[in-house]
């Protein structure tokens, strides 16, 4: 609507903000002071852009007002006034910064919000809708903006944030940046008052780098805590900073300061958090380090810094060896850059392998908070030998699921002669201890590590070797390789062997159970690794794991599943009462039924068995058989 009196336009919210503004002025009553947090943080982050294009030489209006924060109140007129003298808005930039979410996964961050209310505090900063939390505590909002751009005029947008807001340009000589005017509504009046409002100033906005006036006295520290020498810094100091630029409410886990002067000068402020955020979900953008040049912010959130998989690390860094006037597109080819993001890869890595050694429990409660995405790393080549070393999988050799070994500790404990490292995949401890597959490491008291997140596999087989050591999944392991080791004690139960002429029936009905199968099987054996099972599906020697070949299959359709050796437990009962059964009829129904049978559990167990009807008739019409001899054996 246009109204040609006053030149004011009227506008809506788009619809995401609608139901953004309704959710915080309706539901969330809790921790309604960031408000003023997240208006200061955008008068900073005006502030910063300004400092920005000024070393850069870009002209700007009023370009000798000081880079400041002021914030004003009235305790009658229950208002709040926060100006800063930063970049400000052109009319078209009002319109798309406030009136729009910008940002992707908006839908998401309103599902986030709804679902866990408590944590508003936490989610709302991240998001980059800041602003419209200024909504919890206000009736209506006044911004008052002038750009930095030569010749535009300053504009007034006003809003109750109900459904609609108003742009105006305004005449009279208002300065270059931004002028945010709250109203506050009448159940927040407390906020117009000067204790109130240094407490949150103090404990929100502290370590803002530009200064903060309340009134006429300034409030913040502005240091570079970064730029302090790790002994002046006291832990309360790292606590606050952290949690002033990370919104996280808990103080961190890990605080990782350095200083490096030569051969590139640069300091670092890395923290790790206590509780991981999935950051590939919801908030993916959020990671990053914060990069300065010369205490200037050139860029929030830089993900080049570190590299993804370390994308948990918050944290600032300066330099003074960069250009002021880098540009961030160019960051990347500048060599400059890479090496200081090389040594702050490094730093982490290291800091985290002294943490595994000297901390083991700590470097643990690390591992199950942040290392889903650690894992991620498995590609960074460079980095290789630090990354198998932080690695931590579950193991045979650990209590229960929740133990953690590390590669070299499984290496510490192989038996004499052993090279390859032996891995098993399956949903849980319990499953992987069932699988047939085991039996044979068990017997010779060969440790297994366990796998359990699909995830892993990537990692194992993109890794593929630590030290000298291949890694080998239980179902594709060579058996030969195997013979070298003892059995730990006598297998017990075992029947007597079969005699040379029962050896050779043996053989033919291994030959009848590949006529049965055909070439749904490479082959039909006796089995050297089996002890409680009658029979098992392994991976011809030496190829991919089960799991990769199903992984793969899922990303390609068109790859059949990979034939598989069968393998049949002679001294099983069930194989020798098969065996008198074969003796007195080789072409028995019974073989039939029982063969197919334990192909289809085996590939069940496997997780290749495509439609389990067949499965399902065949032992039902087993079971009914069985409850024959039953009923009959105890004549009931
Ligand atoms: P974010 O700060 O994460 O971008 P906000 O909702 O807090 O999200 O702010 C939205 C946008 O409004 C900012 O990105 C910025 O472009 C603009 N903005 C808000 N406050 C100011 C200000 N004081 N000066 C200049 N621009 C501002
Ligand atoms: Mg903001």
């Amino acid at each position: 609507m246009d109204s040609k009196e006053t030149g004011t336009k009227k506008y809506e919210f788009k619809a995401e903000v609608k139901q953004l503004l309704d959710i915080l002025v309706h539901s969330l009553y809790t921790s309604r002071e960031i408000f003023l947090r997240e208006v200061i943080s955008n008068a900073s982050d005006a502030l910063d852009k300004l400092r920005f294009e000024s070393t850069r030489g870009t002209e700007i209006t009023d370009k000798d007002l000081p880079l400041e924060i002021k914030v004003d109140f009235d305790e009658k007129a229950k208002t709040i006034t926060v100006t800063d003298t930063g970049i400000g808005m052109t009319s078209d930039e009002v319109i798309k910064n406030i009136g729009t979410i910008a940002k992707s996964g908006s839908a998401d961050f309103l599902k986030q919000l709804k679902d866990s209310k408590a944590d508003a505090n936490n989610i709302i900063g991240k998001f980059g809708v800041g602003f419209y939390s200024v909504f919890m505590v206000a009736e209506e909002v006044i911004i008052k903006t002038k750009s930095f751009k030569q010749g535009e005029p300053a504009i007034e947008w006003r809003s109750n944030g109900l459904g609609d807001y108003e742009i105006a340009e305004i005449d009279g000589s208002m300065n270059r940046g931004t002028i945010v005017e709250i109203h506050l509504k009448e159940d927040a009046k407390e906020f117009a008052e000067k204790y109130r409002l240094e407490t949150v100033i103090k404990k929100h906005s502290n370590f803002i780098t530009f200064p903060i006036y309340l009134g006429s006295e300034k409030i913040n520290t502005v240091s570079a805590l970064w730029r302090e020498p790790k002994t002046n810094v006291k832990k309360e100091q790292y606590d606050e900073f952290y949690k002033f630029l990370s919104y996280d409410s808990e103080e961190p886990a890990d605080v990782i300061h350095v200083t490096v002067d030569a051969p590139i000068q640069f300091n670092a402020l890395m923290f790790i958090p206590k509780k991981s955020y999935d950051f590939f979900g919801y908030n993916r953008d959020d990671h990053g380090l914060d990069l300065y040049v010369r205490r200037v912010l050139i860029q929030h959130k830089n993900k080049d810094l570190l590299p993804e998989y370390l994308g948990f690390v918050k944290g600032v860094v300066d330099s003074e060896d960069l250009p002021l006037n880098i540009s961030r597109e160019t960051l990347q080819e500048n060599l400059v850059f890479t090496k200081i993001a090389q040594n702050i890869t490094g730093q982490v890595l290291s800091y985290l392998l002294k943490k595994a050694k000297d901390e083991p429990e700590k470097y643990a409660e690390f591992w199950k908070e942040h290392g889903r995405i650690f894992k991620m790393g498995y590609s960074d080549f460079a980095n290789l030998e630090k990354y198998n070393e932080l690695l931590r999988f579950n193991s045979s050799s650990n209590e229960d699921a929740k133990g953690l070994t590390s590669l070299d500790e499984y290496v510490s404990r192989f038996k004499e002669d052993q090279k390859e490292i032996y891995y098993a995949f399956g949903n849980s401890r319990e499953a992987i201890s069932q699988d047939p597959h085991l039996e044979i490491f068990k017997n010779k008291g060969l440790e297994v590590l366990y796998l359990y997140d699909p995830l892993d596999e990537f990692v194992i087989s993109t890794v593929r070797k630590y030290k000298d050591y291949e890694f080998k999944s239980v179902d594709s392991v060579e058996l030969k390789n195997l013979d070298k080791y003892n059995d730990l004690e006598e297998k017990k139960d075992k029947p007597a062997d079969l005699s040379q002429e029962d050896g050779k029936h043996f053989d033919s009905l291994l030959s009848r159970i590949k006529d049965i199968l055909g070439d749904r099987v490479v082959e039909v054996k006796e089995s050297k690794r089996l002890s409680g099972s009658p029979a098992i599906l392994v991976n011809p020697d030496d190829s991919m794991s089960s799991t990769m070949q199903k992984i793969l299959r899922m990303t390609n359709k068109d790859m059949g599943a990979q034939k598989k050796v069968f393998e049949i437990n002679r001294d099983h009962k069930l194989v020798r009462n098969l065996l008198k059964v074969f003796k007195s009829n080789s072409q028995d129904e019974y073989i039939t039924n029982v063969v197919e049978e334990l192909f289809e559990s085996a590939l069940l167990l496997d997780g290749s068995l495509d439609d389990p009807h067949k499965l399902v008739t065949r032992l039902n019409k087993l079971l009914e058989q069985s409850s024959d001899l039953y009923t009959e054996k105890n004549k009931l």
